[in-house]
């Protein structure tokens, strides 16, 4: 279990690699704008997220999170998806502790040879991707 809001699916195995399926379980969320709760559901939404390497495998991670209606009539907002910030920035691709591994192995190298060192552990960073999250120390 990663945190209370979340359920775990189903752990598959497609080309190589390992995706584990899971949903929120929170009936609502808070608006990341205004802080306004909301039961009132829009849609979903699939999240696919980058976790590190488990067992010589890929992992990614396919996280169904509900996108909901902001009824503050002051809010800019009026959908807004289910925050994931216990894993992940807003709109990350990749969580934290892959981040963090991208982060120190390119403080060593230099951002091509820590691209190509990051495909060992299955970390898809291009050199640019390296330089953008050592910036965001
Ligand atoms: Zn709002």
């Amino acid at each position: 279990m990663i945190s209370d809001s979340v359920f775990a699916g189903i752990i598959c195995n497609k080309t190589g690699s390992l995706i584990v399926f899971l949903h929120t379980i929170g009936k609502g969320a808070s608006c990341p704008y205004c802080g306004h709760f909301s039961h009132r559901l829009h849609s979903y939404h699939s999240h696919h997220i980058q976790d590190l390497e488990v067992y010589d495998y890929a992992l990614e991670l396919v996280i169904k999170v509900g996108k909901y209606y902001c009824d503050k009539v002051c809010c800019p907002r009026k959908i807004f998806c289910e925050p994931l910030s216990f894993l992940t920035r807003w709109y990350g691709r990749r969580n934290y502790l892959v981040e963090e591994r991208i982060r120190s192995i390119s403080l060593e190298l230099t951002s091509r040879k820590a691209s190509s060192i990051l495909r060992l552990f299955y970390i898809t960073a291009s050199s640019s991707s390296c330089l953008r999250i050592l910036y965001t120390l």
